[in-house]
């Protein structure tokens, strides 16, 4: 704890060092204690770092800083935060408030789609500094006239790499395009690809750049598990044996469709469980009282779809668990980083059948590294997992043997084209059809 960072050593006013003290914060985390500094001095900034890593304070508190320490120079906002979902929104929101809690004349408006637009256009017609929206209903209220963005002093685009991903390209580039040159830019991105670089070379001018965490590298305070199933019977009877573990506090169970969610949340409260849905299809009022149902311990267990558990920061969640496993091998990063919050501990435990192969080899070419394969006595999988995977180039892939409960079971290699038929892969679809869980 030698060269770690104070918040009273970060030239923040005093107000905000008192706040973020009273949420519990006693130093600056890295990204925090790079970004601050730089934002302050007016710096366009580009960042990737891990979820989790505390970078909504990052650009918050010297915004919050610059907003009541500085005049304004006129009417509209003097900040914009443009967040790819509802969610993540409504947590920037929130922590802006917790951070902005002793400067009483900065007030902040969120805009965001399923919200009444007669409520949406009575905040947005008080005066108001900061501005926390998503793309497609602020590029509404933009065209409605409603909002000004000539006055904008400060620009963050946060989850950039998932604003792309949603298609919200344009939109961005477009709201950027009603704010001024002289803007302050900030872009934060889990990755830094291709499209993000190209983003950040028509958004931001001379960026410092911050990786203070390579997402690659991150998670070691996750424990990663791989248990294999044979079949959704199997995988159904693990599922309700882990929930059977004391450890668990909070469960976030990621399914691969709206409808599964559904499904599967009605199942385990039909089993007992404190379980709720959370998913796109839901309309915005229902998925907040979920969100702080679950955030008040009201809920033990969450089924929900990647899009709808972006962004969540649940301390009490203490373990992810991959039902379905995700899509694109990058959403595994951001499910997983909802369990191990603030430094705790965390578990992520995915399922897999022989199907889920391909997925699988390319989550694990993304984060670099193998899973833990784990079996429970009583649970253990009846046949061997065949992997479809081809023989990696240049031997074994994985390295050295991962020590206890690490190596892979032997076989790896074709899988037999009868597996592919498994009996199993049709009923896969429609999990009502199935035995229900718990019989
Ligand atoms: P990210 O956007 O990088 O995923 P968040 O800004 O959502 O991370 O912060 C993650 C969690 O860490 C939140 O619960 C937040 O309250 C907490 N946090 C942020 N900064 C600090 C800090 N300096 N000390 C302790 N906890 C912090
Ligand atoms: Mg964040």
């Amino acid at each position: 704890m030698t060269n770690e960072l104070r918040f009273d050593q970060l030239q923040l006013d005093p107000r905000i060092v008192t706040a973020v003290t009273e949420a519990g914060y006693v130093t600056a985390t890295p990204v925090q204690a790079q970004a601050i500094p730089a934002l302050l001095s007016g710096a366009d900034l580009m960042v990737s770092s891990r979820t989790g890593s505390g970078k909504t304070a990052a650009f918050m508190l010297p915004a919050l800083h610059r907003i009541a320490t500085q005049p304004s120079t006129g009417r509209g906002p003097r900040m914009l935060v443009l967040s790819p979902t509802r969610e993540l929104a409504n947590q920037i929101t929130e922590a802006t408030k917790k951070y902005g809690r002793h400067l009483k004349q900065v007030r902040t408006v969120s805009i965001l789609g399923g919200m009444p637009y007669p409520v949406q256009n009575r905040m947005l017609a008080k005066p108001y500094d900061i501005l926390v929206a998503t793309p497609g209903r602020l590029i509404d209220q933009m065209e409605h006239g409603r909002i000004d963005l000539s006055q904008l002093e400060m620009l963050v685009l946060d989850e950039a790499d998932r604003m792309l991903d949603m298609g919200f390209i344009e939109d961005v580039e477009r709201i950027a395009a009603a704010t001024p040159a002289t803007r302050q830019t900030l872009l934060f991105s889990a990755t830094m690809d291709k499209e993000i670089v190209r983003l950040s070379r028509d958004l931001l001018r001379d960026p410092v750049r911050i990786e203070a965490t390579n997402i690659k590298e991150s998670h070691e305070n996750i424990d990663q598990r791989l248990h294999y199933v044979d079949d959704m019977a199997h995988k159904n009877r693990l599922l309700a044996h882990l929930l059977t573990d004391v450890d668990l506090n909070q469960a976030i169970i990621f399914t691969a469709t709206k409808r599964d969610a559904d499904v599967l949340a009605s199942d385990l409260s039909g089993m007992g469980h404190a379980a709720a849905a959370l998913h796109g299809d839901m309309h915005q009022g229902a998925r907040n009282r979920t969100l702080e149902g679950l955030r008040r311990g009201r809920f033990r267990v969450l089924v929900a779809t990647d899009v709808a558990a972006r962004g969540i920061d649940v301390p009490g969640i203490s373990h992810v668990i991959n039902y379905d496993l995700p899509k694109m091998a990058e959403d595994y990063v951001h499910r997983i980083g909802r369990t191990g919050r603030a430094g705790n501990k965390g578990i992520a435990i995915s399922l897999a059948s022989g199907r889920d192969a391909l997925h699988l080899q390319r989550i694990e070419r993304f984060t670099g590294k193998p899973i833990q394969v784990h079996t429970i006595e009583g649970f253990e999988p009846k046949r061997p997992f065949r992997p479809s995977r081809p023989a990696p180039k240049g031997g074994n892939r994985h390295g050295k043997p991962q020590g206890a409960g690490g190596a892979r079971p032997a076989g790896v290699g074709a899988r037999p084209r009868t597996n592919a038929a498994a009996p199993w892969a049709k009923v896969d679809k429609s999990f009502q059809s199935r035995k229900r869980m718990g019989g």
